[in-house]
């Protein structure tokens, strides 16, 4: 059992008997009599006459709260003028479709209503009538009213105390908003019937979410999405919205109802996570690129780039105990730049520097990959050569040293040239040994005249 309460659940009964409602009121003689006169035989091309009539009627009670008495009154005037009916002949057709409303509900028996507001206009005076008819009808048929009633007042009871419900007809436009509703979007429920329902769109809103949704809808389909929308104060809600469109017999779609719950703090706590979230990765990345930072400074010479002195001496321990242990040759060369004090006296020592980086350079692109090169301070470097005799050292130095005195260097006129020392390990040799050896063998190139490459003699 139905009981309608209000205009509106009045006009959307309405609108789904529509065709019930017009093909009884179609029947009456005084309808037919009134049609005849205007010469309006009664084919489908002049049945649509009263579906406006129905329709004008469905929009008088629908609309009560907002469309003023001047525009109901010019929507009838508009249909008289437009068919060439008479106010009398209104009055007929409209009383006639009020008795065709009554049969239907006489039939089904269980339906009563009462229209809440007071509405005074000829057209609008037939509502009221219906309404005390039905209120007599109620009362006289409350033995009929089943359980059933109760319990679907309860449904929507229950449905309206936890959600947030508004409808809407085909184009959109709120013809019902619940408490919850009103609550919570801020407007009154008179600020939001008869607006289009985009009152409510948060300016951040894709349009093709509304797309994607209107498709859906006109598809006849239910729709359910994350909307955000906005408060009359300007501020957003977010609810996890269902659509359903609401079809007449017919199939056609008369209104839409959208049921929504309210899940603004879910979804802002979802967004302060993922801020954290990223907040955090950003983070461990700064923290990641700062280790690798750290560690490439330990091992790395600022100015160069190649190997530090700390770095050059835990590999050098290790390749002897590999030299050793596989019983392999391994040699040292240490080198110094001559007479550098002098580059920077006359060049400056930004100009040094330069040259110091286009020296390694150099070095790196004429050594093995095997072979492991080293600052070891100031103009000092060293080349670590595993699996290379003496003889195989002195030749690397030797070719280094050529190369480097015949390279035009940027910035510097005259040459430069390097002097080596060489050594190779033996079995009692240690880091520190093996090191003051080739050290000594330095020395002793620039005490013989620089440019020189001098191997260790004990
Ligand atoms: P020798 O032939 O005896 O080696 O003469 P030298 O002038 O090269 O030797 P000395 O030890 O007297 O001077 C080394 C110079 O190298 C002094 C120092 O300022 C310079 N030097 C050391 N490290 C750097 C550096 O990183 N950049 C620059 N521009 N100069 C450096
Ligand atoms: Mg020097
Ligand atoms: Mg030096």
């Amino acid at each position: 059992m139905i009981k309608i309460i209000n205009s509106e659940e009045f006009s959307y009964f309405l609108r789904v008997n529509r065709n019930d409602i017009i093909k009884r009121w179609m029947s009456k003689n005084e309808v037919q009599n009134v049609l005849h006169r205007h010469s309006l035989p009664i084919v489908d091309k002049n049945t649509h006459l009263f579906y406006e009539f129905c329709d004008c009627f469905i929009s008088v009670i629908e609309w009560r709260a907002t469309v003023s008495e001047c525009q109901i009154k010019i929507e009838f005037l508009q249909l008289l003028n437009n068919y060439n009916v008479t106010t009398a002949d209104l009055f007929s057709l409209i009383t006639k479709l009020k008795n065709a409303i009554e049969e239907i509900i006489f039939e089904n028996g269980n339906l009563s209503f009462s229209l809440q507001s007071e509405i005074d206009s000829l057209t609008l005076q037939m509502a009221n009538d219906l309404a005390i008819n039905f209120e007599i009808i109620t009362s006289n048929n409350q033995n009929y009213k089943s359980e059933n009633s109760n319990l679907l007042a309860e449904y929507k009871k229950a449905v309206d105390l936890s959600n947030i419900v508004s409808k809407t007809n085909p184009k959109g436009v709120i013809t019902y908003v619940n408490d919850k509703f009103c609550e919570i979007s801020g407007y009154s429920r008179d600020e939001l019937v008869g607006k289009p329902h985009n009152i409510i769109r948060h300016p951040d809103m894709p349009r093709e979410a509304f797309k994607d949704l209107w498709d859906t809808i006109k598809a006849k389909k239910s729709w359910n999405g994350v909307v955000t929308n906005m408060k009359k104060n300007g501020s957003q809600y977010i609810v996890d919205t269902t659509v359903i469109p609401i079809l007449d017999v017919d199939g056609d779609v008369v209104e839409y109802i959208a049921i929504r719950h309210d899940i603004t703090e879910l979804e802002e706590t979802k967004q302060q996570l993922k801020n954290i979230n990223k907040a955090m990765k950003h983070k461990v990345d700064e923290l990641y690129s700062m280790t690798n930072t750290l560690e490439q400074k330990a091992y790395k010479d600022n100015l160069t780039g190649i190997n530090n002195r700390e770095n050059f001496e835990e590999i050098f321990g290790l390749e002897i105990g590999n030299a050793n242990l596989n019983n392999q040759p391994l040699s040292l060369i240490i080198f110094d730049v001559d007479n550098f004090k002098l580059v920077n006296d006359t060049y400056g020592h930004q100009a040094g520097d330069i040259l110091l980086k286009d020296l390694v350079s150099l070095i790196e692109n004429n050594i093995k990959n095997g072979d492991i090169f080293a600052r070891w301070g100031g103009e000092e470097f060293v080349i670590l050569t595993p699996s290379t005799e003496l003889n195989g050292a002195y030749n690397l130095a030797e070719n280094l040293r050529k190369l480097v005195q015949s390279y035009v260097f940027r910035y510097v006129e005259n040459n430069l040239t390097l002097s080596f020392g060489i050594a190779q390990l033996t079995k009692e040799d240690t880091k520190k040994t093996l090191f003051e050896k080739a050290d000594t063998a330095l020395y002793e190139a620039k005490k013989n005249g620089r440019n020189r490459t001098e191997i260790y003699q004990a």
